[in-house]
């Protein structure tokens, strides 16, 4: 075949955690299934449950593969296997997960030029990947993994620097040039912000890369964030396909189950017992893969859900179990689910039991809320979960707040078991939670009709594949 006819083919390189790499592999499968020959570049650790994700999409004929390289763990000073950021117990090892990506260049390199791709889909922290795609003579395109309003939100903010203006951590501040008169403190901003870190260098070329590279991926839709979709093109004057929610993608049962990682409990049991439940009456509450509580923190959300009322679904990492209060879960038996490990988080979110979602604000998380139409309690821990409370609560107005102020990495600002109580409550059943369950459900149906044959995220898709058409030889 002359190279004019070459198919397309795509390198998509996920960072290594879940939050960043699930919604990359989907994008990989959604190109795959546009007919591009998509490849996904990771570790061998990180491989094989990729492989298995793929593997069902292989069988239906897409072409979409997984290709290894060496993670140097052991050269970064690592244990050896420690390949994703849920395997880091210190924030000294997260230094050593960075600086071990880094030494990822060469070996990049040497796969690129070993299968000759058109374009490198590349996530957002892994900034010097630029420079190998230019050095190849191919696009990247950036994925960032969040919303363009938190994205754009958190750039004015590290441009204009208005944090530096106030004069106690409590006083809001205004985020300049940017619509909708959105306020924030200086504790909901990430240290790296406020003072030189071994991040804040790192984090600077994190969001410069994106002005670099040839365009930006974004797992939102269109009409979920229109006036920030518009100013992050015209202000940034950057080029951006909003193709989300990419979650949408996962169809069968037993793919939502093992969306990210191996579920911790049997689908049925899950789907059962929230068959017995009353329609939008059950919690579920999920931190993400990387918020870690301690065990005050546990006893107080224990407290808040059991002093609620309502029938909940609370997943607790494995190693955490062991810290929640004495005899809680014999108490809620029948009222609370208690998930040791990994939920199928997508699927439970759809069930129709299910009324709110005590959230961290990661992306994924908040746009799988949106795409099953369920509101919101909003406990940003960390990163730019702040942002995204915001969205969540002032601009589309399908949460509410629990109450945390601080921007605190895995641990979060404490919060007190009534303002939980409050919170639930008030989502389930309180005044407003009718308007803003009707509101959620809207945006979910809209978020359907984006992702089908014709819709935005559809489009922005297929113009996004014929514009790297034309590049290609
Ligand atoms: N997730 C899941 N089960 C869990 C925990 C998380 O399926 O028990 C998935 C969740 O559906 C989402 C991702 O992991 O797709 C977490 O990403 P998010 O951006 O919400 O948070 P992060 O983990 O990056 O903090």
């Amino acid at each position: 075949m002359s190279s004019q006819h070459r198919q397309l083919h795509v390198f998509f390189f996920p960072f290594m955690a879940h939050g960043h790499s699930i919604p990359l592999i989907d994008l990989a499968v959604l190109f795959a299934g546009k007919g591009v020959k998509s490849t996904i570049i990771t570790t061998p650790m990180n491989a094989p449950h990729i492989s298995k994700v793929t593997e069902k999409p292989r069988n239906s004929g897409y072409e979409v593969d997984v290709l290894d390289i060496e993670f140097p763990a052991v050269e970064a000073g690592l244990p050896e296997g420690c390949e994703n950021v849920d395997k880091l117990s210190s924030p000294d090892m997260l230094v050593k997960f960075f600086s071990a990506t880094e030494i990822l260049k060469r070996p990049l390199e040497d796969v690129i030029r070993q299968h000759r791709p058109h374009c490198l889909v590349s996530d957002m922290f892994f900034p010097w990947s630029n420079d190998v795609a230019v050095s190849s003579g191919i696009p990247r395109i950036v994925f960032h993994g969040t919303c363009t309003f938190s994205f754009s939100a958190m750039e004015h903010v590290r441009l204009y620097e208005p944090h530096k203006n106030v004069s106690s951590d409590s006083e809001p501040f205004l985020i300049p040039n940017f619509p909708g008169d959105i306020k924030l403190t200086r504790s909901q901003l990430a240290e790296f912000f406020k003072q030189e870190t071994w991040f804040t260098k790192l984090f600077n070329e994190f969001m410069e890369s994106g002005s670099k590279s040839f365009g930006v991926i974004v797992n939102s839709f269109y009409e979920l964030e229109i006036v920030y979709a518009d100013h992050y093109t015209n202000f940034f004057g950057r080029k951006a396909w909003n193709v989300g929610p990419v979650s949408l993608s996962t169809k069968g049962i037993t793919d939502k189950t093992n969306r990210g990682k191996q579920s911790s409990i049997d689908e049925n049991e899950c789907i059962n017992w929230l068959k017995s439940k009353e329609l939008n009456s059950v919690v579920y509450i999920c931190f993400g893969s990387v918020a870690d509580f301690d065990s005050c923190q546990l006893i107080e959300i224990a407290k808040g859900l059991e002093a609620s009322g309502q029938s909940f679904i609370w997943v607790v990492r494995n190693e955490r179990e062991k810290l929640l209060p004495e005899g809680f879960e014999k108490r809620m038996e029948g009222k609370g689910l208690i998930i040791r490990g990994w939920a199928p988080q997508v699927l439970i979110l759809e069930n129709e039991a299910i009324g709110g979602f005590v959230t961290h604000c990661g992306w994924n998380s908040v746009l799988e809320a949106v795409s099953a139409g369920v509101p919101v309690i909003t406990w940003p821990v960390a990163a730019e979960q702040f942002y995204n409370e915001k969205l969540l609560t002032e601009i589309l107005k399908i949460g509410v707040g629990v109450g945390a102020r601080k921007w605190k990495r895995l641990v979060g600002d404490f919060v007190k078991s009534e303002a939980i109580e409050k919170a639930v409550r008030e989502v389930i059943t309180g005044e407003g939670a009718a308007e803003m369950r009707n509101r959620a459900k809207r945006l979910a149906e809209t978020a359907k009709k984006a992702v089908e044959n014709g819709g935005s995220s559809d489009s922005h898709l297929n113009a996004l594949i014929g514009e790297l058409k034309s590049l290609s030889p």
